[in-house]
């Protein structure tokens, strides 16, 4: 599982791997970096780019719908950031 920070930066990379759409075919090499950057971290060897965007919000619940921030954790009842209501 991932961290605040090395969430923001798999996001990141998932996002790079969208942009690298039309420069690489397949899909292991678009999304490499975020695979192995995942890999680096959890000792897991991920093979599907979005079960890694999926744990995390398995982990820490949908984004808030005011403010885009994850709930603490699924079960989390308002927002810890805006303190929105679910
Ligand atoms: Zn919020």
């Amino acid at each position: 599982m991932l961290d605040e920070d090395e969430y923001d930066k798999a996001s990141e990379l998932y996002k790079e791997g969208f942009r690298n759409i039309k420069a690489k075919t397949s899909r292991e090499e678009r999304f490499k970096t975020l695979l192995d950057y995942y890999e680096k971290i959890t000792g897991f060897k991920e093979t599907e780019p979005a079960a890694i965007m999926h744990h995390r919000i398995s982990q820490y619940g949908p984004p808030c719908e005011v403010c885009g921030k994850p709930y603490r954790t699924p079960q989390a009842s308002f927002c810890a950031a805006c303190g929105n209501k679910h």
